[in-house]
């Protein structure tokens, strides 16, 4: 409290994974007396910097950037930038924090890391969006390299961004080294890497199903958000036969009673990746879909429910909303999308509920398979890709198994926090004081 005041999501974050830790050092002396988990509270490094960047109209804006460098004990540091007005300190500590964890389940050589600046995409032209990502690779460059630290994409940074600040990268230093992943497929990006996070967190939720002797087909999804995460967790859940029956965005929910099929998805690809439109829109445009304003999908009646926009979207009312219209499972796309309160609620009532650090890791993992391509100087098929990720997600699933089996429950957030720390703590053993 003392030392990160006013940091609400990066202590929440911290509360949500030292619950399972203390417990578990009480038995693991080790951990405990080399200090373990206080040093993990505390991020190796914090950059900040000035970015000062042209608009259109010649004026000189300004805008705080931010590298959280968390911990890179069992890999070069690696995590996402996130563009958005509402970007803090806090949200970037927490998310670095948990990106450490999530980084070592997929268990690949990846430390944790996130960045990003209170830059505002929405609204801006194509060339401000390029002048801003080369101002702010202009000082992120001295601090990142290909064994040292590789950003990525995350809100408001798509494979677009991340090529502008590559191609910033290469001006800079003269090197065509693969520093960032989430790029262009035309600069080495990998194939299945936009798709990752969302298609991940489906295959989580089979996972979790496939233990109660269930599948997805035929059961109906609240999805929320409509960016790269969502949509493509839309796609799978369609190829898997589910009704997917939401999607959102800042303004509110789009409620389509009829579900979601692949025509309406392309349309609302379209509508968000080329035109960047509001989700009014879809509602305008198909019969049968209503406009939710400022509604979250929580209310609507559905077997599962997939948060795939940003943190705190789900709090204790929704939880307890979600249990009584009978939901069963819930697979968090986004990052600390639900409150400590709901997921108590939903722990008490036995849901299948996959935190974030496992649900979403799809992401990260195929971006670790991206950095394999890249050194290999190959690129592999979608098919290879996939089945790359579906194992995974799958070792993922069986890791928290391991850790979080409670009778005859398992609780997956104490899974995947125990198992997560473990690879990280015996490599901080392993290295000494440092
Ligand atoms: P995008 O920028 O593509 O989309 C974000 C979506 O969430 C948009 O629909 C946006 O609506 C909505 N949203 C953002 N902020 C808010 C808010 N405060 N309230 C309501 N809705 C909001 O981001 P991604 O899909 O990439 O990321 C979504 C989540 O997934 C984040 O938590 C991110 O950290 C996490 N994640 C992403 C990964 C990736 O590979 N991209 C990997 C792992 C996790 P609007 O357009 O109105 O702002």
């Amino acid at each position: 409290e003392r030392r990160n005041p006013g940091e609400d999501d990066f202590r929440q974050a911290v509360r949500e994974l030292a619950t399972d830790i203390i417990p578990f050092m009480v038995n693991s002396d080790r951990y405990a007396r080399m200090n373990i988990l206080e040093r993990l509270t505390e991020p190796d490094r914090i950059i900040t910097f000035r970015v000062n960047w042209l608009d259109d109209e010649s004026n000189v804006r300004t805008n705080r950037g931010y590298r959280i460098q968390h911990n890179n004990s069992i890999g070069p540091y690696k995590g996402g930038l996130r563009f958005h007005k509402d970007v803090t300190l806090d949200t970037l500590k927490f998310l670095a924090f948990e990106q450490t964890f999530k980084n070592s389940l997929t268990g690949l050589p990846m430390g944790g890391a996130k960045g990003g600046s209170d830059f505002n995409p929405k609204g801006k032209s194509e060339r401000e969006i390029m002048v801003f990502c080369q101002a702010f690779m202009s000082h992120l460059y001295r601090y990142i390299g290909p064994n040292t630290d590789v950003p990525a994409g995350d809100i408001g940074v798509s494979h677009k961004e991340v090529s502008y600040m590559y191609g910033q990268y290469k001006r800079l230093t003269n090197e065509l080294t693969p520093v960032m992943t989430g790029k262009d497929l035309a600069v080495g990006g990998s194939l299945i890497r936009p798709e990752a996070t969302g298609y991940g967190a489906v295959y989580m939720a089979e996972n979790m199903l496939a233990t109660r002797g269930d599948h997805l087909e035929g059961k109906t999804a609240l999805v929320s958000g409509s960016g790269n995460v969502a949509l493509y967790a839309v796609e799978k859940l369609i190829q898997k036969g589910v009704k997917v029956l939401t999607v959102s965005d800042s303004s509110g929910t789009a409620f389509d009673s009829q579900g979601i099929d692949v025509e309406k998805l392309q349309w609302l690809m379209f509508l968000k990746f080329e035109r960047k439109g509001r989700i009014e829109e879809y509602a305008q445009a198909f019969k049968g879909v209503e406009f939710l304003p400022d509604k979250r999908p929580w209310d609507i009646s559905a077997d599962m429910a997939f948060p795939c926009a940003t943190q705190n979207e789900v709090d204790e009312a929704d939880a307890q909303t979600l249990v009584a219209n009978s939901c069963q499972l819930v697979s968090e796309g986004a990052n600390m999308p639900t409150r400590e309160e709901g997921i108590r609620v939903f722990q008490k009532n036995n849901l299948l509920f996959a935190p974030a650090k496992a649900a979403n890791a799809g992401g990260v993992a195929v971006s670790g398979l991206e950095m394999s391509q890249n050194s290999m100087r190959m690129s592999w098929s979608r098919e290879e890709v996939d089945t790359r990720l579906q194992g995974i997600m799958r070792t993922i699933h069986e890791q928290m198994l391991e850790h979080g089996k409670d009778g005859k429950t398992v609780n997956y957030l104490r899974g995947a926090n125990i198992a997560g720390f473990i690879k990280v703590a015996d490599a901080m053993l392993a290295l000494g004081v440092i």
